[in-house]
């Protein structure tokens, strides 16, 4: 048996959320402001800490993921409820009861950068990606690069991402996730692992980075520099979903159809097939669909025929959700926040 990941090093490091930011704001990586590691159960101290940071504030669980364990608070009447409740949920979801507080940012964009580094203190930075597009703090469709951010601004987060990683002596695949606001990027935490968007960089950079992983993850050193990673074209991907495009009821059950689209630039990560059945126990996501264009309108374009080609028969999907999202004047134009799609999901349908 061999160890295939971050060092456990590097795990304990940045495998809670709490120590990750800890370690960054050592490592020179700016973070979101909020309570000096995990907060205290003494009200009168969650109180001041609050008011420092400035209202509204966001409690989120040390050991969540997932878009839970996390709670949006505007006053302080709210706040010592709001603490214990979300130390109560982390409690029983993640086994970890430790709750810490960030000032919650009003309109900001989802953006990270993908490194890879090895165990011979090798570092790279494969470029952003924007995960604004979100419901309920999860992503629904990515894209590389980040529409409208200059080059230079993402430049300079990478090599401080890169620096971070070679401080604390991290290796494999990982991402540094922030909050872009106003000019600035604000750390919120680190996934020290490949995640469910990694193909749209694979798309726009040429890198296979699981392959990469396990390269380095078996004490190999990384096969490129910083300088020999070249960026071309745009990429987006749409999380194929078993569920109700507009109720978000999930969707389990038989497929009697599927048929995958094609052509240049279109890939499909997908572990199903005519037949398969798609289990109520897991999470609804039955595949991807990624598309690679020389320019973001060309991607768009080849996302809409993807979606136009794509058939799932048997079950409900988010497909239409996807196809009416291509078509959105706003997210078309690029640059939407990560309210934008419950905002958007609002108006379409108020009553939800
Ligand atoms: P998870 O590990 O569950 O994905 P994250 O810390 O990555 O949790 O946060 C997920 C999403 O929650 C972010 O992309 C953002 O939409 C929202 N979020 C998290 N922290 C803040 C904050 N301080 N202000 C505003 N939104 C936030």
């Amino acid at each position: 048996f061999q160890f295939i990941g971050p060092t456990p090093e590097s795990i304990r490091i940045m495998g809670d959320k709490v120590s990750a930011k800890q370690a960054m704001i050592k490592a020179g990586v700016p973070c979101v402001p909020g309570s000096d590691g995990e907060l205290p159960d003494d009200p009168v101290q969650i109180r001041r800490i609050a008011k420092a940071v400035g209202y509204p504030v966001i409690i989120k669980a040390a050991g969540g993921g997932g878009g839970r364990g996390m709670r949006v608070v505007h006053t302080e009447a709210a706040l010592v409820n709001a603490v214990q409740m979300t130390k109560a949920e982390a409690a029983a979801a993640f086994g970890n009861p430790a709750v810490y507080m960030e000032k919650y940012l009003q309109n900001p964009r989802h953006i990270e950068i993908q490194v890879l580094a090895d165990k011979f203190k090798n570092a790279v930075y494969l470029g952003e990606r924007d995960c604004s597009m979100q419901r309920r703090h999860q992503k629904v469709i990515e894209e590389a690069p980040a529409p409208g951010i200059p080059r230079r601004l993402i430049e300079r987060i990478g090599e401080r991402c890169v620096a971070a990683c070679k401080k604390i002596g991290y290796r494999g695949a990982g991402t540094f996730e922030f909050l872009f606001e106003n000019g600035e990027f604000y750390f919120i935490e680190m996934n020290t692992r490949v995640q469910v968007e990694h193909p749209v960089t694979e798309m726009i950079s040429g890198v296979d980075i699981v392959k990469t992983q396990i390269m380095v993850a078996a004490d190999e050193k990384l096969p490129f520099t910083q300088r020999q990673i070249e960026l071309r074209g745009h990429a987006i991907e749409c999380r194929i979903n078993a569920e109700d495009a507009y109720k978000f009821t999930p969707s389990p059950g038989r497929i009697t159809t599927w048929h995958a689209p094609g052509g240049p630039g279109v890939r499909v990560d997908s572990h199903i097939y005519t037949n398969y059945f798609v289990p109520p126990n897991y999470d609804s996501m039955i595949g991807k669909l990624i598309v690679h264009g020389d320019t973001r309108e060309q991607a768009l374009a080849r996302m809409r025929t993807a979606l136009l080609e794509t058939v799932v028969e048997g079950i409900n999907t988010n497909i239409p959700l996807h196809k009416d999202l291509m078509v959105d004047a706003k997210f078309m134009e690029g640059g939407t926040n990560i309210h934008y799609l419950e905002e958007w999901l609002q108006l379409r349908n108020p009553k939800r």
